[in-house]
């Protein structure tokens, strides 16, 4: 057992007295007790603690927002008081709350914060949606979203004569779940000073009803008419939507985010922690050009505190594989002439990187191609060796396809592949047909780069897929794709193990944005952040992980999601 605290306990009597040699290894570490009273003691756990010194235990208590004892049952129900609250987890696995490392936090927010259409099944439900959507917001918020599909209903495009009387307040433009198409009601097509005569865009269509008429649906680069016109999203959307995403994130045991956005996000963000409202723990990185920026804003006021904290830089070397513009060393497989492209120019990289190393700040860089991927990892090794040495921890996002010579230069170098493994299972269905098979041995090469000693971070890349961990677990153990067309996992020699995936969602988390002595494991003193999921994801067949269930979330002490209070 771990105590944490001031004064010394009568503890380690007891537990010579009560428990098996592997457990009073445990027991004689830490052995001071806190004299707060016990806020929450979860007890009858298999306790996943990713402390090395202490792997597993029984239960768990914590004070105000901290741990405070890991041990076994008994020792934990010692510490309860009347006010205790007790939970019980039934045998369930309880980890350190899960870090996703690589989120969108507002853009999945705003899709799930606004109306939603994907399974409208009939015209009439289409409307009543919107109508009541419409309710809930501000005259002339634009309402947008909704990824409706028309297949629902046999086919007929909607119109906005549909929804034109239900809004009467506001501009309405929403998507079909491709984006490759969106309708517009009146109030939008006004605000965007469509014509109601005229002609189509090169590459996109402004479909017309019998008079010739906008009917509202605007194809492919039409739609740039419409987008062109609309604001930016008000305070009180983006309030809304960061709510949205974080309930969303809490229901699938998400305790904290790293969030690759801007400075307007970290606004939004700002606005929430000062109200008492964040949920997750938010570590917000703006754009790697903007350092300077950064830098005079650290020292003006810091890096802020553990639910919300600045520091990071987030850039771009190259594109996505699905786009065919991640930067490769040899053209595309099925693209002879095509090796795809850099998004900024190594010089700028380079200047980017070094300066804000030498500001003092967190470089964090999307690299997806071997070529993006070569060339991030030739600047960091410049500028360690320029700048001389410091606790730096580099990060590549996504590391999707690495040159075989390149996987050990991540240990080497201590850069941190911060991945996400459900795309692995989502571009395994396609991706050795852009790369072919050679390279894709050295795809999502999670064992590869562990074997190396490099540390990975994972996450989901939220809202391209996603931000659920048991799914980034079961992808990284079984690496079986979406298509069901590997059984035995897609490049099964990059897989990794339960507890691998599990330490990539939490202290490897934590390490990525250098919090690892807060968070990211389950030991006194530390952040009580906690999940509780309803079976042993070491014990379970492998293909059945994406089955498990949340069953609660616990962020500082406090429980955000309680799926027994909630069925
Ligand atoms: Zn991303």
């Amino acid at each position: 057992m771990k105590l944490g605290g001031n004064t010394l306990s009568p503890i380690k009597a007891f537990c010579l007295a009560f428990f098996t040699p592997a457990i009073l290894q445990g027991c004689t570490t830490t052995m001071t007790l806190r004299q707060e009273p016990v806020s929450i003691a979860i007890v009858n756990g298999i306790v996943w603690t990713a402390d090395p010194s202490h792997p597993w235990a029984e239960a768990v208590a914590m004070s105000a927002d901290r741990i405070t004892a890991v041990g076994s049952n008994a020792e934990v129900r010692a510490l309860a008081s009347q006010s205790t609250r007790i939970i019980d987890a039934r045998g369930g696995m309880v980890t350190p709350g899960f870090i996703d490392s690589h989120i969108h936090f507002l853009d999945g927010g705003m899709n799930l914060a606004s109306v939603q259409l994907r399974d409208a099944r009939t015209p009439a439900e289409f409307i009543s949606r919107i109508k009541a959507f419409a309710a809930t917001v501000q005259p002339r918020t634009w309402i947008t979203g909704g990824d409706w599909n028309h297949e629902n209903w046999g086919g007929e495009l909607p119109q906005r004569s549909w929804i034109d009387s239900v809004t009467p307040d506001n501009p309405v433009w929403i998507n079909r779940l491709d984006g490759h198409m969106a309708l517009a009601n009146g109030m939008a097509l006004l605000a965007a000073k469509i014509p109601p005569t005229g002609g189509d865009v090169p590459g996109g269509t402004i479909v017309r009803d019998g008079s010739g008429h906008p009917s509202g649906i605007f194809k492919d680069n039409a739609q740039n008419l419409i987008d062109a016109a609309m604001p930016d999203p008000s305070p009180a959307m983006l309030d809304r939507a960061l709510d949205a995403a974080t309930t969303y994130v809490s229901e699938r045991g998400v305790t904290s985010v790293d969030h690759m956005g801007t400075w307007s996000d970290l606004a939004v963000f700002e606005r929430a922690h000062r109200t008492g409202k964040l949920r997750t723990r938010i570590y917000a990185a703006v754009p790697l050009s903007t350092w300077a920026k950064l830098r005079d804003t650290v020292a003006g006021r810091g890096r802020g505190d553990s639910w919300l904290r600045i520091g990071g830089l987030k850039g771009f070397v190259d594109g996505s594989l699905g786009s065919h513009t991640a930067a490769m060393m040899q053209p595309f497989t099925d693209a002879p002439r095509d090796s795809g492209l850099l998004v900024n120019t190594p010089e700028d990289l380079y200047s980017w990187t070094s300066n804000a190393d030498k500001a003092n700040l967190h470089v964090i860089v999307h690299a997806i191609g071997d070529r993006a991927i070569k060339l991030q990892l030739d600047i960091f090794e410049r500028v360690e060796r320029e700048n001389g040495p410091r606790d730096r921890r580099f990060r590549i996002e996504h590391a999707q396809h690495i040159a075989p010579a390149d996987i050990p230069r991540f240990g080497q170098l201590g850069v941190i592949p911060s991945m996400q493994p459900y795309h692995a299972i989502d571009d395994g269905r396609w991706a050795e047909k852009v790369i072919g098979p050679e390279r894709a041995r050295t795809t999502y090469a999670f064992r590869s780069l562990r074997d190396s000693g490099a540390r990975l971070a994972f996450g989901s890349d939220w809202f391209v897929a996603p931000p659920t961990p048991l799914e980034g677990i079961y992808a990284a153990v079984t690496r079986r794709t979406l298509d069901d067309k590997h059984p035995n996992g897609w490049v099964p020699e990059q897989k990794i193990g339960v507890e691998d995936a599990l330490r990539a969602y939490t202290i490897g988390g934590a390490y990525a944005s250098f919090d690892e002595k807060e968070k990211g494991s389950l030991a006194p003193g530390k952040l009580a952040d906690v999940v509780i999921i309803d079976r042993d994801l070491t014990r379970i067949p492998s293909e059945t992980i994406r089955e498990a269930r949340i069953m609660y979330t616990i962020v500082g002490g406090r429980v955000v999601f309680d799926r027994r209070g909630n069925p």
